[in-house]
């Protein structure tokens, strides 16, 4: 029964905040439903907050986007997957990126039977080992575009796997290194075409990596890469825009010595009030929660007690005589201090800010200032 609360108004002044802090364009990362907060409501606040470029999860999630949004640029981070998302592409105006010799011979004859020009971006390999076009591929590439007059190059892209950990310097010069190489490789060869290397964290702590389009994913919605460490500051214009609560179903005392929940994993040092309350593993409140997890009322931090169950959880209430059956507990979010950040669940969970999201982000959700 949990319910998700989403800001729109923090996404969009998350973004102009973003903005400004550099002079490259902004593509908005709105990949697996913008992070759990809803990809069209999500996009159409973006968009009117000025943002003309979307990177979009599959070619099917782009599709989606395409329906509310007829004129900005689409881009499909994981490109065509299935022969279906090739003959989608054209029609709808979708920018792949692509990885491979094999998606750019498809591509090749998607463009010669539509006759129009079809534009792509190359992912590059420059040293997360996970997707891309090795330096060492490229000469090859060249000599299949040679042979490929449908096709246009619009955008050189690569992925940074160390912006956000401290002692990641290097590794992120490295990666530029070998874009800027790959870079002139293409113009070197006559081709014109836009760069785009930073992730938020980059976006943040490394200006060199901005280049002519920035993707910012996760400080979209409100987390901050550098929370507690000595770039904090970069961050602090973020605030999160997710919030989900949940109802407290029931409360009662627990006597001392009693236990609570599934293999009774808690028991009471000393006569409780404890609160019932109707979330659980099923509403992807995990059950990694058991025993570690806080909720938040009113000013207040109330710790999960015991196993997390499908659809309950307990928490103490021991203080807190107005937390009676009607009442809303905070999850995730709440008001002023304490309030729970995705960043300090991840870390209760040893997951990220991004998992928190996805997976909350899979209840139902309201919107305000849409
Ligand atoms: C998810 C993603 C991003 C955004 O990363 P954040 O860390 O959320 O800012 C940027 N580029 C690509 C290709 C991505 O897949």
């Amino acid at each position: 029964m949990l319910k998700v609360e989403v800001d729109l108004q923090r996404i969009k002044d998350n973004c102009l905040n973003l903005q400004q802090k550099t002079t490259a364009r902004i593509m908005a990362v709105v990949k697996a439903d913008a992070y759990g907060h809803g990809l069209e409501e999500t996009a159409l606040c973006l968009a009117a907050a000025g943002v003309e470029h979307f990177g979009a999860g599959s070619v099917q999630e782009a599709l989606c986007l395409r329906k509310v949004l007829p004129r900005v640029r689409i881009y499909s981070l994981l490109g065509p997957v299935e022969p279906e998302d090739y003959k989608s592409l054209s029609p709808f105006k979708i920018i792949p990126c692509i990885h491979s010799q094999e998606q750019f011979r498809q591509l090749r004859t998607v463009a010669a039977e539509s006759g129009e020009p079809l534009p792509v971006a190359l992912k590059l390999e420059t040293g997360m080992n996970r997707l891309g076009f090795r330096p060492q591929d490229l000469p090859g590439l060249m000599d299949l575009w040679a042979r490929s007059p449908g096709l246009e190059l619009d955008m050189l892209a690569s992925h940074l796997c160390m912006a956000d950990v401290s002692g990641g310097e290097a590794q992120v010069r490295r990666q530029l290194q070998v874009f800027m190489d790959c870079s002139r490789f293409f113009r070197e060869r006559g081709c014109i075409f836009q760069m785009s290397l930073a992730n938020s964290a980059a976006l943040l702590a490394y200006p060199e990596t901005h280049l002519d389009i920035v993707r910012p994913g996760i400080s979209l919605y409100g987390d901050n890469p550098f929370a507690g460490t000595h770039l904090e500051n970069r961050g602090k214009c973020l605030g999160q825009a997710m919030q989900v609560s949940a109802p407290v179903l029931a409360v009662h005392e627990l006597k001392k010595g009693q236990g609570v929940s599934y293999g009774l994993c808690f028991t009471a040092p000393k006569d409780m009030r404890i609160a019932v309350i109707g979330c659980g593993y099923a509403d992807y409140y995990s059950r990694r929660l058991s025993n570690i997890g806080w909720m938040f009322y009113q000013g207040s931090r109330l710790p999960v007690l015991g196993r997390v169950c499908m659809q309950l959880s307990v928490v103490d209430a021991t203080h807190l005589s107005g937390l009676v059956p009607g009442e809303q507990v905070w999850v995730l979010g709440g008001l002023g201090p304490g309030m729970v950040s995705a960043r300090e669940m991840a870390g209760w969970l040893g997951t990220i800010s991004y998992e928190v999201f996805c997976l909350l982000g899979q209840n139902p959700r309201t919107y305000r200032n849409g």
